[in-house]
């Protein structure tokens, strides 16, 4: 990290078969340190321009326990909520429903390829804000996907690993024509 950057840069991705992709990222301790601030800036920058639902901080080659949430509807996602980019450091999941519930997720990590991946349809969070406030909160659908798809990034887990078989993988390409098609008239 670098503490003289006070214009956020974009970062680079991290793609799979990065070994700070499959390694877990450690706890933060240090949530007002400057570079750290530096550091969040930067990674929101990086999940905009990337026109991500979200992004885990070892994405970008840092391993520690740092997600955005920033779910948006745009061409990749064209059924997504609207949030404000949320920061949560150190999140960790409290309570999460029995129901199961399976949808597609694409990841920048793993370019071009969508999986159909089962999660928790409702989960109690609580993380801590970058300026160290804690928040409990409760998602459902859309965005406790999100969440459980940035948390695994933070356990070196990748979607790729939670599909049940690897006939739900498809490709990005073939994705949009399966979605084109269902939202047709
Ligand atoms: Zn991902």
């Amino acid at each position: 990290m670098d503490s003289s950057n006070l214009i956020p840069r974009v970062l680079e991705i991290a793609e799979l078969g990065a070994p700070v992709i499959r390694a877990r990222a450690t706890e933060v301790t240090n949530i007002r340190d400057p570079q750290l601030q530096a550091f969040i800036d930067d990674l929101l920058a990086t999940v905009a321009d990337e026109s991500g639902m979200g992004i885990a901080a070892p994405q970008v080659s840092e391993s520690q326990r740092i997600i955005v949430l920033s779910p948006q509807p745009n061409a990749r996602y064209p059924y997504a909520p609207t949030m404000e980019p949320t920061v949560m450091i150190n999140p960790e999941m409290l309570w999460a429903s029995s129901e199961i519930g399976k949808d597609w997720e694409g990841c920048l990590t793993v370019p071009g390829i969508r999986g159909l991946v089962p999660r928790y349809q409702a989960i109690r969070i609580r993380y801590h804000t970058r300026q160290d406030a804690i928040v409990e909160t409760t998602y459902e659908g859309f965005l406790a996907r999100v969440f459980q798809h940035e948390v695994d990034h933070l356990d070196g887990v990748v979607f790729l690993d939670r599909v049940e078989s690897t006939k739900d993988l498809v490709t990005e390409k073939e994705w949009q024509r399966m979605i084109a098609q269902r939202h047709q008239p």
